[in-house]
C-alpha cells in the first residue's frame, strides 16, 4: 500500500507527504484557532480573541503550513549537510512525527555523522530565534498585530520545541546519533551504538517517572506540575527505537567483510521461463527453495519467480500457466550485484527496495552466475553471529 505521495520537488529532492501528516496538519488548525489564552502561561493560539471565523482559520491555515516549511528546512539543513558529503537524498517524508530524510547511505564516519545530525537542530534554533525576533517587532506595533504576533510567536516557539527536543540524546533523535557519533571516535560504531541505545533506554525510564509523576514540560507551558501520560508513550516510543538501532547496526557489523559471493547460491538457483507452475512447484519441493531467477533457453535471467507469486494461482490453472506468466520482471542493475560487492550492499538493497531475491553477475552487464535471497542472507547472518562461519 502507498502510504505517501510526492508534494513536490525543492532542490531537487522529493519532498512526500505521509498519509498521518493531514492529521496533524489538521490538528495544528483547530488547535490554533481555539487554543484557550489562559490556558498556557504563553498564549499559543488564537482562542478568545475577537475574530471572524475566515480570519481565524485562514491564520490557522497559514500558521499550519509555516509548520510544514520549517519541519522541511530542518530535512532540508540535514540532506544539505550529507549532500556536501557525497551522500544522495532520495526523498524527504513528513509524517505524523516530524520529518525524515531517506539517505542512500549515511556515512560510517564520526565527523561526518555528527555534522549531518547537528545541522537539522541548528536550522530549526536559528528558525525559532528568527521568528522570536520578528514577534517582538510586530508586539511593539501592537494590538492591531496581536493574532499576526501570536501566529510568530507559535511558531518560533515551535522550532525552539523541536531543536530541543530533536536534541535529546536518545534514538531516532538527532541527538541519540550525535551522541553515538561522538562515541565512535572512541570505540567501534558497534559499541557506540549499544552505548548511545542504552543512554537513549535510561533517558526513555527518565521519560516514564516524568510523565508519572511531574512533568517539567507542562511546568514550562502552563506554570503547573501536572500528570502527563503521553511522555510513558513517548518513552515507548524510544524504547523500541534504541531497540531497533541496535539491532541493525548489529546485522551490518555481523556482516563486515562478507562479500556477496560468500552468500550466494549458484546451484538451484534458476527455473527456466517455459516450465509450467506445477512443474515449479515440484521444483520447490524438491529443492526445499522458494525463490528463483528464471532463464531463458539460451541461460539470460528474465525475471524472479517466487512462491508468493504461485500461490495466488488456482492449483487447476497451474497446469497451463508458464513460469514467465507469473514471474517478476528483470528490472537490469537495479536487480542485479556484483559478486564481489559487499553483503551488506544486498541487506541494504532488499530493504530498500522490498525485494526478497537479486541476481549475481560478475561484472557489470554480465551473465547470471547466481542468486542471493533474503532468506539465505538471514540463515548466513545467524551462522555468523553462531560462529558457525569462520
Ligand atoms: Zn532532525
Amino acid at each position: 500500500m502507498r502510504t505517501s505521495i510526492q508534494l513536490c520537488k525543492f532542490m531537487g529532492i522529493p519532498v512526500r507527504l505521509h498519509f498521518t501528516f493531514l492529521f496533524i496538519f489538521f490538528a495544528i488548525i483547530f488547535s490554533f484557532a481555539n487554543m484557550p489564552q489562559t490556558e498556557t502561561r504563553i498564549p499559543l493560539g488564537l482562542g478568545g480573541l475577537e475574530l471572524s471565523p475566515v480570519m481565524r482559520y485562514s491564520l490557522s491555515t497559514i500558521a499550519a503550513v509555516l509548520f510544514f516549511f520549517t519541519l522541511l528546512l530542518h530535512e532540508m539543513a540535514h540532506s544539505l549537510v550529507a549532500m556536501r558529503f557525497g551522500t544522495k537524498i532520495h526523498s524527504i517524508t513528513l509524517f505524523f512525527f516530524g520529518g525524515l530524510a531517506m539517505m542512500e547511505d549515511i556515512p560510517r564516519s564520526p565527523d561526518k555523522e555528527w555534522r549531518i545530525a547537528i545541522a537539522g537542530p541548528l536550522m530549526s534554533l536559528a528558525l525559532g530565534v528568527l521568528f522570536l525576533f520578528v514577534y517582538m517587532g510586530l508586539k511593539a506595533l501592537e494590538p492591531a498585530y496581536r493574532p499576526v504576533a501570536i501566529l510568530v510567536l507559535t511558531i518560533g516557539l515551535f522550532n525552539g520545541a523541536l531543536a530541543v527536543f530533536n536534541l535529546l540524546p536518545a534514538f531516532p533523535m538527532d541527538g541519540g546519533r550525535i551522541l553515538r557519533a561522538l562515541l565512535a571516535k572512541r570505540m567501534s560504531f558497534l559499541k557506540a551504538t549499544k552505548r548511545a541505545a542504552l543512554i537513549g533506554k535510561l533517558f526513555a525510564f527518565a521519560l516514564v517517572i516524568m510523565g508519572f509523576s511531574r512533568d517539567p514540560f507542562t511546568f514550562i507551558l502552563t506554570g503547573e506540575w501536572r500528570l502527563n501520560l503521553w511522555l510513558p508513550l513517548l518513552a515507548i516510543f524510544l524504547f523500541m527505537a534504541a531497540t531497533e538501532e541496535e539491532r541493525a547496526t548489529d546485522t551490518f557489523a555481523t556482516l563486515e567483510g562478507i562479500k556477496v559471493r560468500d552468500v550466494m547460491r549458484t546451484e538451484r538457483a534458476t527455473v527456466p521461463e517455459d516450465i509450467t507452475l506445477a512443474e515449479l512447484v515440484n521444483a520447490m519441493l524438491a529443492d526445499k527453495i522458494t525463490e528463483y531467477a528464471v532463464v531463458d533457453a539460451v541461460g539470460d535471467i528474465k525475471g524472479f519467480v517466487t512462491l508468493d507469486a504461485v500461490k495466488k494461482i488456482p492449483n487447476e490453472q497451474r497446469y497451463f500457466l508458464h513460469v514467465s506468466d507469473v514471474m517478476i520482471p528483470y528490472d537490469g542493475p537495479r536487480d542485479a550485484l556484483l559478486s564481489d560487492a559487499p553483503a551488506s550492499e544486498a541487506l541494504k538493497r532488499m530493504l530498500s527496495g522490498k525485494k526478497s531475491i537479486l541476481a549475481v553477475i560478475e561484472e557489470a552487464g554480465g551473465s547470471l552466475i547466481g542468486i542471493i535471497t533474503k532468506k539465505d542472507l538471514s540463515i548466513y547472518i545467524e551462522m555468523l553471529r553462531g560462529g558457525a562461519v569462520q
